[in-house]
Formats: structure tokens, C-alpha cells, sequence
């Protein structure tokens, strides 16, 4: 049925974010109309705020108060090691465990043809600009997921199409359990998993 405009306007917004259907749009639409208006004008300031104070970080794409971020400015990280991810969240995780002294790319997501995600969703163009410019090595560290393996596989093939730059390019290992994803590892998990990496591509010096 149609609701008032502004209602409809509201459900058609909620639609847009991952994960909510109609239904869900509807409910969380007729919440904020029922709720009073400070509640609901406090997650209008919420969004507000988040698309004026963050940003991504113009050289790993990772969210940041800063651009560039802390870990890219930082003089103690190692520059020609870049750990690649899907999202910001994974970084977190990985930062956590305090056994990577690298760099990151956040890549924002995962290829999914299925739902209409392609490489230029993500942050593949960007990435593969930074390999060119010379790195030592590439940590595919995407989740070990039928999509974040394709995705992995898609970008290690991209970047050994790129000439005259060697570096290693090698992939988490299985200390992850396969379909799990990072979000649910234990620090102990991701440093296993980052310390016996193995090549999936190399091109020789
Ligand atoms: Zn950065």
C-alpha cells in the first residue's frame, strides 16, 4: 500500500542499505515515525557527522579521521608489504593482534557477480596503481569464502599481468576456517593464518 510520501521516501532510503528488505525498511520507517523527534533527529546528526568527519584514507582506502591515515603516515610500517582487505573491519582485526608491521588496502567489499559487484566496486584500480609503483609483496588476506577466494584469485591474476614489477603475492593461510570469515577468527587464528601466507603467483626478479 502506499504511504504518505515522506514515508515512502524514508522506506525507498532504508531499501538502499545492505541487508534490509521492504519489510524491514517499513519497520524501521514507521520506527523513527513513531518515535519522538530528538531520537530520530540524533541518527539524522550521526550521519551527519560520519560523512563530514570520515573519509578514506587516499592511499590504502581504509576509513579515517585523517588522510593520509595513522598507519599509512606512520614512519615504523613497512611500505612494501601490503595486506589487502575487504573491509575496514578486517584491518581492525588484524591491527589487533600486533604481528604485522605492513601496510594495508581496503578493497570495500568482495567481488559478487550475483549481486552485481564487479572490480570496479572495489578498490582493485587504486591497488593495482600502488603495485606498480613497486612493492615487495602482496598479502591477499580476503575471507576464505567462494567470494572472497574468486576475489583473491582475480586480483592475484591482474597483478601478474603487470610488467617489469616483481613482488611476491601470496595468500592467508587456512588457519581460518574456509567459509568462516576474519570476523569471526581469534587473534591467535589471523597471526597463524598471516605467518604461514604462501605464494599463489610470483614473478621472479
Ligand atoms: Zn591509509
Amino acid at each position: 500500500m502506499a504511504y504518505p510520501e515522506p514515508i515512502e521516501r524514508l522506506v525507498r532510503e532504508f531499501e538502499k542499505l545492505p541487508g534490509i528488505g521492504e519489510r524491514t525498511a517499513e519497520r524501521l520507517a514507521f520506527w523513527i515515525v513513531s518515535h519522538p523527534a530528538e531520537e530520530a533527529l540524533r541518527l539524522a546528526g550521526a550521519l551527519r557527522e560520519v560523512k563530514e568527519k570520515i573519509r578514506l584514507c587516499s592511499v590504502c582506502c581504509t576509513v579515517s579521521l585523517e588522510d593520509p591515515c595513522g598507519i599509512c603516515a606512520s614512519a615504523n610500517r613497512d611500505r612494501g608489504t601490503i595486506c589487502v582487505v575487504e573491509e575496514t573491519r578486517d584491518l581492525a582485526r588484524i591491527e589487533a593482534t600486533a604481528s604485522f608491521r605492513g601496510v594495508y588496502h581496503v578493497l570495500h567489499g568482495r567481488l559478487a557477480p550475483l549481486d552485481g559487484v564487479g572490480p570496479n566496486d572495489l578498490t582493485i584500480g587504486r591497488l593495482l596503481a600502488r603495485a606498480r609503483a613497486g612493492v615487495q609483496e602482496i598479502i591477499l588476506a580476503t575471507n576464505p569464502t567462494v567470494e572472497g577466494d574468486a576475489t583473491a584469485q582475480y586480483i592475484a591474476t591482474r597483478l601478474s599481468e603487470i610488467p617489469g614489477v616483481p613482488h611476491r603475492v601470496t595468500r592467508l593461510a587456512r588457519g581460518i576456517p574456509a567459509g568462516s570469515t576474519m570476523e569471526y577468527a581469534s587473534r591467535t587464528t589471523i597471526s597463524d593464518a598471516l605467518l604461514g601466507r604462501r605464494d599463489i603467483s610470483s614473478q621472479k626478479r
